[in-house]
């Protein structure tokens, strides 16, 4: 059952579903260990496969995932294959569970060095009180898919040769629908990952994880749903419904994935000499060092 960390519930915020199962939430920590402390100093492995690493490091901190064994089966693969249910686990919540396992094993408190005040100009040194951070919840549920409404929406004109021509050409797809991105998502994309180019790996991740497609419209001054786009057009163009929108489109899909629930790391300090609120990030990657 779900128990306290730092009066954190011991769950993730938007779950899992395996093979298409029921949601689960429920999360089991173990401590992190010398299995953990060997996967985090593969520098190695990391470089080349950073978000396998990253699901190896994850599979040795969580015993289970509601009725799914994690640890259990990562180690009868010899610590190699990342578990289903952990391939499972949207990105938000892998940084979620980083944080919850970094509170579990060290405590709540985490050294984040000097910082100068930029009310009293001094340095401060500060020791962050982890259990203080905020889960940011979503208004809608966004756990299986969420839309986005685009400005502009994709288009494929339709040829002079009617008879080269498929239904959805000519049609303006304004609606987006997608699911949370997994960890999963990561790993399957992971050659396509370098540091410097984060922007286009993201949204290849982005694209992988949408789910359907319509098209809306006003008629009458109403504004309502006009058609389905079909599979097989989706198929057909797979990357492009997310490579070809503007940027002011890509933005508001970007802003949607944004909102997902997640630990918001804004950090506020006291300053010990003046008393004024100095706000700080968190480097998530405290908790997990990503690739350099
Ligand atoms: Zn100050």
């Amino acid at each position: 059952m779900a128990s306290d960390i730092y009066g954190f519930k011991s769950e993730l915020l938007l779950g899992i579903s395996v093979d298409g199962g029921e949601r689960e939430k429920s999360l089991e920590l173990r401590k992190s260990s010398s299995v953990t402390e060997t996967i985090l100093a593969n520098e190695n492995y990391r470089g080349n496969h950073p978000f396998q690493w990253m699901g190896r490091l994850i599979s040795s901190l969580i015993e289970r995932i509601g009725e799914h064994e994690v640890y259990e089966e990562f180690r009868a693969s010899k610590f190699r294959k990342v578990p289903k249910a952990v391939l499972a686990i949207p990105m938000r919540d892998v940084d979620f569970v980083f944080f919850l396992s970094h509170m579990h094993t060290h405590g709540n408190t985490l050294d984040m060095g000097k910082h100068r005040c930029s009310e009293c100009r001094k340095n401060d040194l500060i020791e962050a009180d982890l259990s203080t951070l905020k889960v940011k919840r979503s208004e809608e549920d966004m756990s299986s898919e969420f839309g986005v409404q685009l400005r502009t929406g994709f288009l494929r004109e339709a040829g002079s040769n009617p008879q080269e021509n498929l239904p959805y050409m000519g049609k303006v797809w304004n609606k987006y629908f997608f699911r949370p991105v997994t960890l999963g998502d990561h790993i399957r994309h992971e050659e396509y990952y370098s540091p410097n180019n984060r922007v286009n790996f993201n949204m290849r991740v982005i694209g992988d994880a949408l789910v359907r497609v319509e098209s809306w419209g006003e008629v009458d001054g109403v504004w309502h749903k006009l058609a389905d786009l079909e599979e097989g057009s989706m198929q057909m163009e797979g990357m492009e419904l997310v490579d070809s929108l503007d940027s002011a489109d890509r933005g508001l899909i970007r802003g949607a994935f944004a909102r997902l629930p997640h630990l918001d790391f804004m950090y506020t300090h006291e300053c010990n000499h003046c008393s004024s609120d100095m706000k700080l990030d968190v480097d998530p990657t405290n908790f997990h060092p990503m690739v350099k």
